[in-house]
């Protein structure tokens, strides 16, 4: 087994020293796992259709007002579909006003009772979000998926690791990854024996090695639409990190076709977080992708104070504009060759630089005003080519 290891070690080492010797190197490639589509509203999940990023509401549904307002500042931030929790029947009939006052798809998250899911789908949600296994017997669930049937409505089948039916812990002796598809597929069996496939999948659990091994294997066995996320991960920084590394090594593996961050937080930044992760996967280009350095001693600048003048003024841009950061001229421009427009610090001025060439000098003080009407340059550019 060491052997092994230590072989293919050496294999990818030697291949990286090739492509480095030979100038070259390696292209990350991601083949996205074939599935089926299916539309909640106007959004197409699966096959070909981008990796859609979605959010939760944290208000109370029935409080019409807050969360209308809440979901505007979601589609702002460039949420595709949003999911409100239906605990109860106002919170199912506020469906109806809700929609009225939003442009993104609405998805009711239901659990415990079917009739609220019946009621969901009636108010004119446009998805359903139910986990089969907590909403009552066949019969109960039967009813969902016809009345799902009949109004053109998809469902996700939501399997959660705190929700794992009795049996099934009993057999894998816990909540595994193979109790979490067994149970997803013991679900789907039951949809398709209702005749209806209109269906994604969800298999979550809080901790990120299970929940990678639950959609790896199920991603093997059905070309349902998979919705990833990690599901409860924290506060911002441990629930970015799982969440990166979770859906982002899902979704470098090919899997994944709408996703979901979780965080204790201002849904908006769950948004963020989702894009940011498909951004760093080159799978999806959302505004301005901002690259600075962590900064040293050659730094003269106050970088950080720049760094978040700037995110903060580009917050709601959807120009898809590669900036750079950096603090000094030594490396700044050669660092960030890929950046479409850069600034570099320096003593008392700093640079403005393009694909890493350096294009002017300027005052120190101007650095954040000119690289904001560079960017502004860069969209009327955009917007000609495009004309
Ligand atoms: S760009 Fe300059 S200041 Fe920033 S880390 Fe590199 S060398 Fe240091």
């Amino acid at each position: 087994m060491n052997n092994l290891k230590e072989k293919s070690f050496l294999a990818v080492t030697s291949l990286l020293t090739a492509e480095k010797a030979s100038g070259r190197f390696m292209a990350f490639e991601i083949l996205r796992r074939p599935t089926r589509q299916i539309s909640v509203g106007h959004v197409k999940i699966g096959g070909n259709a981008p990796i859609s990023v979605q959010s939760m509401t944290n208000t109370p549904t029935q409080n019409i007002r807050a969360t209308v307002s809440q979901i505007r500042r979601l589609e702002k931030a460039g949420c595709e579909i949003v999911r409100v929790a239906v605990p109860d029947m106002d919170a199912a009939k506020a469906i109806t006003a809700i929609k009225k006052k939003i442009t993104i798809p609405l998805i009711a998250d239901i659990h415990f009772d079917f009739r609220l899911a019946l009621a969901a789908a009636e108010a004119g949600a446009d998805g359903l979000r139910i986990n089969p296994g907590n909403i009552g017997g066949k019969k109960k669930v039967k009813s969902v998926v016809e009345c799902a049937k009949d109004r053109g409505t998809p469902i996700r089948i939501g399997i959660n690791s705190g929700s794992l039916e009795k049996d099934i812990i009993r057999k894998y002796q816990g909540v595994t990854p193979e109790g979490m598809v067994e149970s997803a597929l013991r679900h789907i069996q039951m949809f398709k024996e209702f005749d209806f496939e209109n269906m994604k999948v969800s298999l979550k659990a809080s901790d990120v090695p299970r929940t990678i091994a639950a959609y790896r294997l199920l991603s093997a066995k059905s070309d349902l639409p998979l919705h990833v996320g990690i599901t409860e991960a924290g506060s911002l920084y441990p629930g970015i990190v799982k969440s990166a590394i979770g859906i982002g090594m899902l979704l470098a593996e090919g899997i994944g076709d709408t996703l979901r961050v979780s965080l204790t937080r201002d849904p908006v930044e769950e948004v963020r977080v989702g894009y940011e992760i498909l951004k760093a996967l080159n799978l999806r280009r959302h505004g301005p992708e901002i690259i600075s350095c962590p900064t040293c001693g050659r730094c003269d600048i106050d970088l950080l104070h720049i760094v978040e003048q700037v995110e903060k003024a580009l917050i709601r841009s959807s120009v898809p504009v590669k900036l750079a950061i950096m603090g000094c001229v030594v490396n700044g421009p050669g660092e960030a060759r890929e950046a479409d427009i850069g600034i570099a610090g320096g003593k008392g001025t700093g640079v403005l630089f393009r694909k890493g060439k350096v294009i002017k000098k300027i005052p120190k003080e101007h650095l954040v005003t000119i690289l904001l009407e560079e960017v502004r340059r860069f969209e009327r550019g955009r917007e000609d080519n495009t004309a």
